[in-house]
């Protein structure tokens, strides 16, 4: 392993220096090495107390996961994000994973968009552990709709003033930025879509307390309200781009999470696995009875195939293939949803039991992903948006 030392800087952030790893094999033992002697344990404690660590992003920082992710100042390494996703999947915690999603995903909008001293300095506290970003896009009036949300911002004293309220902010109760999504322009001409986006210290909103939720309480849901000013730096995207770069940003957030679920859909798998070979019923092991073993390999089986689709992403996507991701996601974050179930299945009543198993607060936990990052309808239709009908063979073959 060649091992590179390399200076970041920062704008006015206080200079650090990052480790550089010069391949993705490097940049799996950096990752894994880090969660085995550190940030599984991390992790696990949290879930326990059923909060989300900022520790994990300062060590994420800190030990250079998140730097070796942006050896290009605009562009992240992809492949180094689904490793980076594996592990969190791997560690047991839905809510930690798409919380440390949505820091990344903050990440990415800033470094392809943001223009101004102000915003490298943000990306690159984040970068270096000692920032944690949230996104403030989804609004009472639609999560899936973001185009018709009400928040504004309003030209004022050479920067903007920024008024409304989101309704779901993962994060912004440990947050020191948040990316808020609002309409720009003035309230006579703007349109719906013309949307803007701008990052904001939290200190300047108003955050309520953290949401109750069905399961992944780790992920820390709150609503916020705002009525600030900000200078014209804190600008990420003008009027009229800021739901380009969002929805930008979602095709990272949505790979990532795709990775998340299949690695935790292989985790359950192996740990019902034992199950069935350790568990007998009528004198047969749960694993002998036929009924069982071949719904745990049809789960198994298309596991794989989505893990084998990660894995060219990994190697062949050099840019965000915005359908790709969103294609990814919905496949995987149904599927994980299936596996949960199942395996909980699998388990019986232990399964059901809060006290014998974690199994019942994973099934709750996994149901956030088919919801959050995008619905399965929203990611669908970015999928129908670029289905290409082949007339020719139509015209070949059909004839009414
Ligand atoms: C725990 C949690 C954390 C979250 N964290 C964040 C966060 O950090 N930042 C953030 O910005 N948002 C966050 N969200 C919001 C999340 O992204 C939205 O809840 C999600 O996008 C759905 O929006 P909605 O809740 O308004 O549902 P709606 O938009 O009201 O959708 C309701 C149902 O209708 C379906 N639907 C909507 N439109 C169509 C259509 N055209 N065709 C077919 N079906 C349709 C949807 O798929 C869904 O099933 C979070 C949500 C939760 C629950």
């Amino acid at each position: 392993v060649i091992v590179v030392r390399a200076a970041q800087q920062a704008g006015d952030v206080a200079h650090r220096e990052h480790l550089t790893v010069d391949s993705d094999a490097a940049y799996e033992k950096l990752v894994s090495e880090l969660f085995d002697t550190n940030l599984n344990g991390l992790i696990e404690a949290a879930e326990q107390r059923q909060s989300f660590p900022r520790a994990l992003i300062e060590a994420l920082g800190q030990q250079d996961v998140l730097s070796n992710k942006w050896i290009r100042p605009d562009k992240q390494d992809l492949g180094r994000m689904i490793t980076l996703a594996d592990h969190l999947g791997r560690a047991g915690s839905i809510g930690i994973g798409v919380g440390v999603s949505l820091h990344d995903t903050a990440i990415a909008i800033l470094r392809r968009f943001g223009k101004s001293a102000y915003l490298d300095s943000v990306a690159a506290q984040a970068i270096n552990g000692d920032a944690v970003l949230c996104i403030a896009a989804s609004e009472a009036v639609g999560g899936s709709d973001l185009q018709h949300c009400q928040s504004h911002a309003l030209p004022q004293d050479g920067g903007y003033r920024l008024r409304g309220r989101k309704k779901f902010v993962s994060l912004a109760s440990l947050s020191d930025y948040a990316l808020l999504l609002v309409r720009g322009g003035t309230d006579s001409t703007q349109r719906p879509g013309d949307l803007a986006l701008f990052a904001v210290p939290t200190e300047q909103l108003t955050v309520a307390s953290v949401c109750r939720t069905a399961g992944a309480a780790t992920l820390e849901t709150a609503s916020i309200t705002f009525d600030t000013w900000v200078s014209a730096e804190a600008l990420v995207a003008r009027p009229g781009t800021g739901l380009a770069a969002i929805s930008w940003g979602f095709g990272h957030l949505r790979l990532s999470l795709a990775a998340q679920f299949v690695s935790a859909s292989e985790r359950v798998l192996g740990l019902t696995a034992a199950r069935m070979k350790r568990r007998a019923q009528f004198e047969q092991a749960l694993f002998e009875h036929q009924a069982l073993r071949l719904r745990i390999a049809d789960l198994y089986s298309r596991v794989a195939v989505v893990r084998m689709a990660l894995r060219a992403v990994q190697t062949e996507m050099h840019q965000l293939d915005l359908r790709t991701a969103a294609a990814l996601k919905v496949t995987a974050a149904r599927l994980a949803e299936e596996v949960f179930s199942e395996c909980m299945h699998v388990f019986g009543g232990a399964g059901y039991l809060a006290d014998e198993t974690p199994l019942s607060r994973w099934w709750r936990d996994i149901k956030l992903g088919r919801i959050g990052g995008g619905t399965d309808e929203v990611l669908w239709e970015v999928v129908a948006a670029g289905i290409q009908p082949n007339d020719t063979l139509y015209e070949r073959l059909v004839n009414e």
